[in-house]
């Protein structure tokens, strides 16, 4: 069993600097076919998404692999405890987006790596990609809509990107304003 530390530029009111510099970091390919270590990796990857109910995908970085790894969910995106059956999510390693399609649609994202805090992010709602599948097989995939801002999310990790870099309007509680507001207004 996995009890992986997902990292987080911050927690409670303290900003975390090993946790940023690893999400920070542009993630390296996985060789093919993959190694045993690789596997493993995988596997890790996986298995600390699935002990999880409160994200729809998660990035190699967010738990400290820097390779270009990412698992999501397909369906059942409301539900808190979904049956995470093989069918019901997907992995795929060192992905490419070959084609972006149609007008941008914002929406409010979270991310397991920015706790507390919502961002209003334009995405692409139609996208093809190449990759390969958890096993290491080749694989070209095309995404619609809601699961095509989960995979462009996930790929951002890849390069070290966080919701926060896109520059669209920011959520978050009042309670912790104080501390974001001295984050993302440090003018004030
Ligand atoms: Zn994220």
């Amino acid at each position: 069993m996995s009890d992986q530390k997902i990292y987080t530029l911050w927690s409670d009111d303290q900003i975390d600097e090993e946790s940023i510099r690893i999400l920070r970091t542009t993630c390296e390919d996985l060789s093919l076919p993959l190694n045993r270590e690789e596997q493993e990796m995988v596997r890790t990857l996986v298995d600390t998404f699935l002990t999880r109910d409160d994200g729809v995908g998660l990035a190699a970085p967010q738990i400290g692999i820097l390779k270009r790894i990412v698992v999501f969910r397909n369906k059942g995106f409301d539900e808190r405890n979904w049956s995470k059956k093989p069918e019901d999510y997907e992995v795929l390693i060192n992905p490419r987006i070959t084609q972006a399609r149609g007008d941008l649609v914002s929406a409010l994202e979270g991310c397991l790596s920015c706790p507390d805090i919502q961002v209003e992010i334009a995405r692409y709602p139609e996208i093809k990609l190449r990759a390969y599948d958890g096993k290491g097989n080749k694989i070209a995939k095309r995404y619609s809509d809601y699961v095509a801002r989960v995979v462009q999310h996930e790929m951002d990790h890849l390069e070290g990107k966080l919701i926060i870099d896109h520059g669209g309007a920011l959520y978050y509680p009042k309670k912790k304003q104080a501390f974001f507001d001295k984050i993302f207004q440090p003018e004030k």
